[in-house]
C-alpha cells in the first residue's frame, strides 16, 4: 500500500491500482479489533457463545477503519452484496435507525451471518486493508452490533404501508432459504406460510450449528420478528408425510422448496456399522435436542462423556463435533483429516478455537477402517503425503506404504460433508434433480429459481449442494424476486 498525500492512497496489490478517496488514515492508528473471546477453559463449560460484543465507541471506531473504496471488493464478495461500506460509515456516526434497514435491505438475517459466516474467505478476506497487510475491517462483527442493538431498542421492520396482494406462498423448509424468501415476499404483500417437520424454526441453524457459534435464542428472536410481520409458521408438519405436496400446491399461488441436503456422507470403509460409529449431524442433532427439552427418547441421545473420541473430517461440521464431544466431557477427542492443516476446508478460526479448546489434530491421515470386536475399539489410518491437485486444485493426498496405524476409541464420529435427499414425490410433481440429485431451478431463467414445474421454486442447499447460511439466505431472497414475477407483482 502507498500512501501518495492525505485522502488519495493506491493498492497495487489488487487488480493493478485503485484509488481510494473518503476516509483518511484511521486504519495506520486504529488497529483492528475483534470482540473479546472467552478463555477456553471458561467456554468448554457451557453451551453459549465465544464472542462478546462490541460496545458503541468500539464499534464506531472499527467501521470508522473503512477506507470507503470506490469499487468495495468486500461488497462484490459478499454473497448477498451487502452495502458494508454504507452500513459501515453510519455506524462511525452514530447511526444505527438507519444502519439496521440498510442491512436489512440485502440481508435477512444479518444477526446470524454477522456470527457463523466464513469472513474471513468472504467479505474480511477482500478487504482492502487486508490485502494492504492492516487487518481488515471487522465487518462480521459489525454486522452483528448492527442487528443486536437495533433488537435491544426494540427494532422491528416497519410493513405498515405494505398492501395485502392477496396472494398465498406455501414454503417447505424453515432454513435460511426458506425463512429469506418468506421475508422478501412478506414485504411485497404476499402471505408466506412456512412447514416445516422440525419443532422449531432455523433448519441447520438451530439443528445442526452449535450454541458456541449461535445461542438459540438469537433465531428465536428471529421467529418473533418474522411472526410480527404476518409470516405463519407450520411446524411439526413434514411434506410428502403429514400433509401431501399437492395439498399445498393447490392451496398456494406458488411454492418454495428449501428442504437442505441431509444424506450425511459415509466413509465407505469396514467396520463403518460398528456400534459406537455415528454420523456427525445425529450426533449434533441428538445435543440440541436434549439441551433444549425437543429429546423424544433419551435412548435418542449421543453422549461421550469419558469417552476417547476420533472425530474424521476436516469441515466445519467436523469442528463442531470436536467442540460438542469437549463440552460433553470426553476423555479426549482427536480429529483426523487425510491432507495437512493449510488444506483444510473449513473456517481457520473455528480450528484455531478446536485446537485451543483441547481437540487433538492428526492431520495427514486417511482412515481405512474401524475397528473393534462388537464395537468400536479404533481407527486404522494411513499417512498421507499431499500430491497432484485434483480437479478443483487441491492436492490428492497420496497414502504413505507401510504407515498403517491405530488410534484407539471408543467412539467415531464421520463427518464427510451431506449429499441431497431428493424427496420421493419430486418425480410425480415435475420437479427435477441433476445426476448429483441437486434440485434444477436456475438462477438464470425467466423466472429466477423456477423447478420444470412453473408452480414450484426452490433455493438454497438443495439446489447448490451443502454450502453456507448466506448462500441458502441470497438463493431465497431471488427465488422470492422469480415468484413475485411469476405472479405479476
Ligand atoms: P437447511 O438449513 O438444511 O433447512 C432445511 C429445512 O427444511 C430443515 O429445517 C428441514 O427440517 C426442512 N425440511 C426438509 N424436508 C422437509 C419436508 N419434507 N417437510 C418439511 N420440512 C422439511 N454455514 C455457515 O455459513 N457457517 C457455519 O458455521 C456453518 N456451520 C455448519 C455446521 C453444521 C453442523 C452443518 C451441518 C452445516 C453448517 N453450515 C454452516 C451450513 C449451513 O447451515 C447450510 O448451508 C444452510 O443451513 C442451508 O440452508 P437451507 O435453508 O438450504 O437448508
Ligand atoms: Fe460478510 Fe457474510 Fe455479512 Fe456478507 S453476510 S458482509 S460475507 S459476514
Amino acid at each position: 500500500m502507498l500512501v501518495l498525500f492525505e485522502g488519495l492512497v493506491t493498492c497495487p496489490s489488487i487488480l493493478g491500482t485503485i484509488i481510494i478517496m473518503g476516509n483518511n488514515f484511521q486504519f495506520i492508528q486504529v488497529e483492528r479489533h475483534d470482540p473479546e473471546k472467552k478463555a477456553a477453559d471458561e467456554r468448554v463449560k457451557e453451551y453459549r457463545e465465544i464472542y462478546g460484543e462490541f460496545d458503541q465507541a468500539r464499534a464506531a471506531e472499527q467501521s470508522d477503519r473503512c477506507l470507503g473504496c470506490g469499487n468495495p471488493y468486500c461488497e462484490w464478495k459478499c454473497p448477498v452484496h451487502n452495502y458494508i461500506p454504507n452500513w459501515l460509515k453510519l455506524i462511525a456516526e452514530g447511526n444505527i435507525d438507519e444502519a439496521v434497514e440498510l442491512s436489512h435491505r440485502t440481508n435477512s438475517l444479518p444477526e446470524i451471518t454477522g456470527r457463523v459466516c466464513p469472513h474471513d474467505r468472504l467479505c474480511e478476506g477482500s478487504c482492502t486493508l487486508d490485502e494492504g497487510g492492516f487487518g481488515a475491517v471487522t465487518i462480521g462483527n459489525v454486522e452483528k452490533y448492527i442487528s443486536d442493538t437495533a433488537f435491544a431498542k426494540g427494532w422491528v421492520p416497519d410493513l405498515s404501508k405494505v398492501k395485502d396482494t392477496g396472494k398465498k406462498v406455501a414454503i417447505v423448509g424453515a432454513g435460511p432459504a426458506g425463512l429469506s424468501c418468506a421475508d422478501v415476499l412478506a414485504r411485497q404483500g404476499v402471505k408466506a406460510v412456512v412447514y416445516d417437520r422440525y419443532p422449531e424454526i432455523g433448519g441447520l441453524l438451530t439443528f445442526g450449528i452449535p450454541e458456541f457459534k449461535l445461542e438459540k435464542e438469537i433465531v428465536m428472536n428471529r421467529r418473533r420478528i418474522f411472526e410480527g410481520m404476518g409470516i405463519e409458521f407450520k411446524l411439526g408438519v413434514e411434506i410428502g408425510k403429514d400433509i401431501s405436496f399437492k395439498d399445498i400446491a393447490d392451496s398456494h399461488d406458488a411454492v418454495f422448496l428449501g428442504m437442505g441436503t441431509y444424506n450425511s456422507m459415509k466413509a465407505c470403509i469396514p467396520g463403518e456399522d460398528l456400534p459406537g460409529v455415528y454420523a456427525a449431524l445425529d450426533y449434533l442433532i441428538s445435543n440440541v435436542n436434549r439441551c433444549h427439552g425437543y429429546e423424544k427418547d433419551a435412548a435418542d441421545y449421543i453422549g461421550m462423556q469419558g469417552k476417547h473420541v476420533v472425530v474424521l473430517g476436516g469441515g466445519d461440521t467436523a469442528m463442531d463435533c470436536n467442540r460438542t464431544s469437549i463440552r460433553q466431557n470426553a476423555a479426549s477427542v482427536a480429529c483426523a483429516y487425510r491432507r495437512d492443516e493449510a488444506n483444510m476446508p473449513g473456517s481457520k478460526r473455528e480450528v484455531a478455537n478446536a485446537k485451543e479448546e483441547g481437540v487433538h489434530f492428526m492431520f495427514n491421515r486417511q482412515p481405512i477402517e474401524i475397528v473393534g470386536n462388537g464395537r468400536v475399539e479404533g481407527v486404522k489410518v494411513v499417512t498421507t503425503e499431499l500430491g497432484e491437485p485434483d480437479e478443483r486444485g487441491r492436492r490428492r493426498p497420496v497414502v504413505v506404504e507401510g504407515s498403517e496405524e491405530i488410534i484407539m476409541a471408543d467412539a467415531v464420529i464421520v463427518a464427510f460433508g451431506f449429499q441431497p435427499s431428493p424427496a420421493d414425490w419430486f418425480g410425480e410433481n415435475n420437479i427435477e434433480t441433476d445426476d448429483r440429485g441437486r434440485v434444477i431451478a436456475p438462477e438464470k431463467a425467466e423466472f429466477k429459481f423456477q423447478t420444470k414445474n412453473p408452480k414450484v421454486f426452490a433455493g438454497g442447499d438443495m439446489v447448490r449442494g451443502s454450502d453456507l447460511v448466506v448462500t441458502a439466505i441470497w438463493e431465497g431472497r431471488e427465488a422470492a424476486d422469480g415468484i413475485l414475477d411469476y405472479l405479476d407483482i
